[in-house]
């Protein structure tokens, strides 16, 4: 993190072909729709930069994991073409390449002229793309004289476009870009210095992923606050009976080393105290609220309690800062999703500086109509959680 990330603005870019890695990675519905255009509007500033220095631009992201080589429809970028284009309010159409190196997306990109903007197919429908691949990566990279990444949610991946590319580029002509600079200050400042009380409140479904990020948030936090899935791998440890809820058998002593740690540095660590359960992994069946102490050998807990919210909002009540990373409950079904429309509720109203991250919280944050009240929602969940780690990031890496 320490030395300053060197953006767009630093570069000379008057003029030129500028390849942008974008992360236009975005939620549709079971009809192909979009639901949540952030990431696309997120990317407006930068390529706007590029439009008004008469750039001509090429755009490329990943979207979802195709099987490569297989050009599915599916998996295609059409839909965000449009989009961008209804975002970007510019006369001349976007260019929408059918694939990602060839034959069409070069034919494409020799007919641009200043302004244009010309998008790629789907990264992943090339192998050499998540292969990290140096032939495919020089490909890329003759599309353009300048290199920016602005997708900071795949910068925690050694993929060709994010790592591999960059070794065709020198120093000055490669940069992050605006969406990329500000979300890694933000985290950086909020990091090395937030205001406290500083909150934490982790959920999701797998330990196993932010387990790293755990450890590290209790030397930099006042409270840790476990929703979610995660939550019964804790509960278990405490020596509750979980039933059928998600757990991760393996992770059960480190669990109970984190709260031990916790407890050694002063960090107040906050549990469920009851769950929404059922017998099943499903909405249509009998739901109950129960204590922790409570949940039968065969139920699994869906969601945190209202008991458990009311205590959240307490622990919240005095935060200056609060870093919110995974849903309390399986929000994706209406039953379950209380636990985490509270949680955003909650967040929302406090006064702190809050920082959502991830996917799916931005998703909850979302539709629970608080977007407009958190400080700053993050696109990246897994590079986030990394920076929270300390651990480096090879798109970051990659333009030193
Ligand atoms: P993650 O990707 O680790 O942030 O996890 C997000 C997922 O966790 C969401 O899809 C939720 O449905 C899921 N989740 C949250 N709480 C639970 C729970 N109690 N049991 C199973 N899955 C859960």
């Amino acid at each position: 993190m320490g030395n300053r990330l060197k953006t767009i603005k630093d570069l000379d870019i008057d003029g030129k072909r500028v390849f942008i890695r974008c992360d236009f990675n975005v939620p549709k519905d079971e009809f192909g729709n979009i639901t949540d255009d952030r990431r696309i509007r997120s990317a407006l500033q930068t390529i706007r930069y590029c439009i008004d220095r008469d750039c001509k631009i090429i755009l490329a992201s990943h979207y979802e994991r195709p099987e490569p080589g297989k050009y599915e429809e599916k998996y295609s970028l059409v839909p965000v073409a449009k989009r961008l284009h209804t975002l970007l309010k510019i006369k001349r159409d976007i260019f929408m390449a059918e694939d990602v190196i060839g034959p069409d997306a070069p034919q494409k990109a020799a007919k641009m002229e200043a302004g244009d903007v010309l998008l790629l197919e789907n990264l992943r429908y090339e192998a050499g793309e998540t292969e990290n691949d140096m032939a495919f990566a020089e490909k890329l990279a003759a599309y353009a004289d300048i290199y920016v990444n602005d997708a900071f949610g795949a910068c925690h991946r050694k993929h060709a476009s994010i790592d591999a590319i960059t070794k065709f580029f020198d120093a000055d002509s490669k940069a992050a870009g605006f969406l990329m600079g500000k979300e890694v200050n933000f985290f950086s400042k909020v990091l090395e210095d937030p205001v406290r009380p500083f909150v934490a409140v982790v959920g999701g479904s797998k330990v196993s992923g932010k387990l790293q990020a755990l450890t590290n948030l209790l030397t930099k936090v006042d409270k840790v606050i476990i929703g979610g899935g995660m939550a019964f791998t804790f509960l278990k440890a405490l020596g509750y009976e979980v039933g059928s809820s998600l757990v991760e058998d393996d992770l059960i002593e480190e669990a109970t080393t984190i709260m031990s740690r916790a407890q050694e540095m002063g960090v107040k660590f906050y549990l469920p105290v009851d769950v929404v359960a059922a017998p099943e992994f499903s909405e249509n069946t009998t739901v109950k609220f129960l204590p922790v102490q409570e949940i039968p050998s065969d139920w699994m807990g869906l969601d945190i309690g209202p008991a458990s919210t009311r205590l959240f909002r307490e622990a919240l009540n005095d935060a200056q800062t609060i870093i919110w990373n995974g849903p309390m409950g399986v929000y994706e079904m209406d039953r379950y999703s209380k636990g985490s429309m509270a949680m955003s509720n909650n967040i929302a109203q406090t006064h702190a500086t809050t920082i959502v991250g991830g996917g799916d919280t931005a998703d909850v944050v979302q539709r629970a109509g608080d977007a407009d009240e958190m400080t700053f929602i993050s696109t990246g969940g897994g590079a986030s959680l990394k920076l929270i780690e300390s651990i480096a990031l090879p798109g970051l890496e990659a333009l030193k």
